[in-house]
């Protein structure tokens, strides 16, 4: 186990001014049409309106990640289920 670092102060809602709150959240993004989820992101996340910001330093790890083709060529591939809008007929 790792020491826990000091949480980051994420500030308050621009929507609603509410405090936000760390959580770890699952992000995904669709890059080049394909589907691409990021597990345990630490994010801010505003407890009234569901907004979710994320700071500067996990942004750019973010986007190392996303940005990493052979990392994504070789994740564990995640089955999901898949709706369409309109019922077929
Ligand atoms: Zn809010």
């Amino acid at each position: 186990m790792t020491a826990p670092k000091t949480a980051y102060d994420y500030g308050e809602c621009e929507m609603c001014d509410a405090r936000l709150e760390e959580r770890y959240i699952h992000q995904d993004f669709w890059i080049k049409g394909q589907l691409v989820v990021i597990e345990n992101v630490p994010a801010g996340c505003c407890p009234q309106c569901g907004a979710k910001v994320v700071n500067a330093e996990t942004g750019v790890h973010i986007a190392g990640l996303i940005g990493n083709a052979e990392q994504i060529a070789k994740a564990p591939r995640l089955a999901v289920p898949l709706l369409h809008y309109q019922t077929a007929k």
